[in-house]
């Protein structure tokens, strides 16, 4: 698990991320290690990059750490989740620096490669197989599905898909994670291993 230092760091730094499911991603990415490189979706702060890189770290593998680190939605200025501390200096939202100060402070550059961008061009492209891929990138239903369409497929078989802000009903969030999550259990492709708090974690089931 993290170390004392950088247990400190995650509790500094801004995001959505609970310590309980901050601890399933760490034994997640660790667990499955041997089928391939861990991909995240939607990194923001860093706060669960530390986590999964902290079990790369530990099992040598590497993290892809992808987001386009301009904000979601709900991150622009006058929304719900705007930041003034993480804005360029025209005040739009660029949370690439603080993602960097999180990894630098975390020593974890070795075990994390940051893909800045936006996760469909790079998806639609992909080609190497995944040990585990965490989505938390866009939460509008487009988003979701695409980024469900475009990676859970990369998963080797034996591997993990989770998945972030799954909410059973309407009034607590927003439904776009548990759309996905829900497609992939009624595909008979994945079965659901682990809940924890708002995340769900589905291991792709062999031939
Ligand atoms: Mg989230």
């Amino acid at each position: 698990m993290l170390n004392a230092s950088r247990q400190h760091l995650v509790n500094q730094v801004p995001g959505f991320l609970s310590q309980a499911e901050g601890e399933a991603l760490y034994r997640a990415a660790h667990a499955v290690a041997h089928l391939g490189c861990i991909l995240e979706i939607g990194s923001y702060c860093g706060k669960s990059t530390v986590f999964l890189g902290a079990a790369a770290e530990q099992s040598g593998n590497l993290v892809f750490a992808l987001d386009h680190h301009q904000g979601s939605v709900e991150h622009q200025p006058g929304e719900f989740f705007y930041d003034p501390n993480l804005t360029d200096k025209d005040g739009r939202t660029d949370t690439l620096h603080t993602f960097r100060q999180t990894l630098t402070a975390a020593d974890l550059n070795h075990s994390v490669v940051a893909l800045v961008g936006d996760a469909t061009a790079i998806g639609l492209r992909w080609q190497q197989r995944l040990g585990m891929v965490f989505i938390d990138g866009g939460h509008s239903m487009h988003d979701a599905v695409s980024d469900y369409r475009l990676w859970s497929g990369h998963v080797a078989l034996g591997g993990l898909l989770a998945v972030h802000d799954h909410y059973p009903k309407a009034s607590a969030g927003g439904q776009a994670p548990k759309a996905i999550i829900d497609a992939a259990l009624q595909s008979g492709l994945w079965d659901l291993i682990e809940s924890c708090d708002s995340l769900k974690v589905l291991q792709r089931l062999g031939a």
